[in-house]
């Protein structure tokens, strides 16, 4: 069985082709700069990278031009479109409605578009690649996997914000949570490391990149998540800023900034970037800290700080931690980082075993704690186009 899987931005198409039967990747790439004349097609087969420049005015002509690539006599994977056998598409929020992945149909469309005020940079794009697949392939079953899935098991203590009632009933004002996809992935993938069932599984999952948020999994389930009703909440991310009170926006307004002024500081200007007014890559920060940046160094310990603290209050709420799972581009690469997190977290009986810290090959899941450490600290690469793959073949059988 052959599963497409389909993640649209607002000028962006990612997409990965899986053989399901060895859970192989046949094709994989990019398209950017979609609703321009100049766009651009990045398509990779066996690690191979081929680059073509092509019109894709929007992302139906965009979507149609892959098709024609996973065909292709040269770089494509396929004979026939008719080989794909289920299409998988990634959406941001699924709101409290959809809470597992679902086969699309017009009101499940519906529903999502009703969800577009909850994500109105995300639903939109992905609608319009859902629909511009299901034009192009119409007679193969379409999936919609949510971001926001795994985490519909938060209770009402975790999810709710302590404001007035009607907030969260006639405005939906709540927690609703975001990289759930890869929280479910690393959770699955850590009971199969741990050979334990995975509804006897009790972790923290770490997932750090441009964007960052942590999980608190009981029994194989989300108790708790640092993201909120947007994810914007949380850790200190590339850009956004994580938690902060809410009347510094107030207090900011005030000063005169307005809200479109506060909607794009608070999302694209703070974080790493802010603080260390230089860069909001974690690799920059590191070098800039080294060669006795202070900015680049305080941002790297707000950000390390502000881990550990999640960690501490998950420890908490969870009746015990079988690992604190570190998977995304910082948790997965970033050895620093991860060193520091282990360090700040040796109260909890997190032991930092350097070596293997060091010597863990890139995308491969592994300890870095010792072997006598209460608190095991591992590193798991995430997979978010596998597990949508994985969910479409679940929904189609
Ligand atoms: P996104 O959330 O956009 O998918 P990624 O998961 O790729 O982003 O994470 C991006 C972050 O990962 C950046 O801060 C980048 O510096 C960091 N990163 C990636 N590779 C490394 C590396 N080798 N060492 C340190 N940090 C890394």
């Amino acid at each position: 069985m052959n599963v497409f899987v389909v993640n649209c931005g607002s000028s962006s198409i990612k997409y990965q082709l899986f053989d399901m039967s060895n859970q192989s990747v046949l094709a994989k790439g990019v398209m950017e700069r979609v609703g321009s004349e100049n766009a651009s097609l990045a398509h990779t087969i066996d690690g191979t990278k081929h680059i073509r420049h092509i019109k894709a005015p929007n992302h139906t002509e965009g979507m149609a031009v892959i098709l024609k690539t996973l065909v292709d006599p040269e770089i494509g994977v396929l004979k026939s479109i008719s080989e794909i056998h289920g299409v998988g598409h990634r959406v941001v929020h699924g709101g409290e409605q959809l809470t597992k992945s679902s086969r699309i149909d017009q009101n499940l469309l519906a529903i999502i578009r009703q969800n577009s005020q909850l994500a109105p940079l995300h639903n939109p794009p992905n609608l319009m690649g859902i629909e511009a697949a299901m034009t192009a392939m119409p007679d193969v079953p379409h999936v919609a996997v949510f971001d926001t899935a795994f985490l519909s098991t938060l209770p009402p203590r975790a999810f709710r914000y302590a404001v007035p009632e009607d907030w969260y009933s006639l405005q939906h004002v709540r927690r609703y949570g975001f990289h759930g996809t890869s929280h479910k992935y690393v959770t699955l993938k850590t009971a199969e490391i741990l050979n334990k069932p995975v509804d006897k599984l009790n972790v923290i999952t770490a997932h750090l990149g441009n964007g960052c948020s942590m999980t608190a999994v009981q029994g194989g389930r989300a108790i708790d998540h640092s993201m909120g009703m947007t994810p914007l909440e949380g850790l200190v991310m590339g850009t956004r800023c994580g938690d902060i009170d809410p009347a510094v926006l107030i207090y900011m307004m005030k000063q005169g900034a307005s809200l479109e002024e506060i909607d794009n500081t608070l999302n694209k200007k703070s974080g790493l970037l802010g603080v260390s007014t230089s860069s909001n890559d974690m690799r920059d920060l590191l070098a800039s800290a080294d060669k006795g940046d202070p900015k680049a160094a305080l941002a790297v310990e707000m950000f390390v700080y502000r881990v550990v603290k999640y960690v501490g209050s998950y420890f908490t709420v969870l009746p015990s931690v079988d690992a604190l799972v570190l998977t995304g581009g910082i948790g997965e690469n970033s050895l620093p980082v991860r060193h520091r997190i282990c360090l700040g977290l040796e109260r909890l009986g997190a032991k930092i075993d350097p070596a293997r810290n060091e010597s863990l090959p890139s995308g491969t899941p592994g300890p870095i704690t010792t072997d006598d450490s209460a608190l095991p600290v591992w590193v798991v690469p995430t997979n978010e186009e596998l597990m949508i793959a994985r969910d479409t073949i679940a929904e189609l059988a």
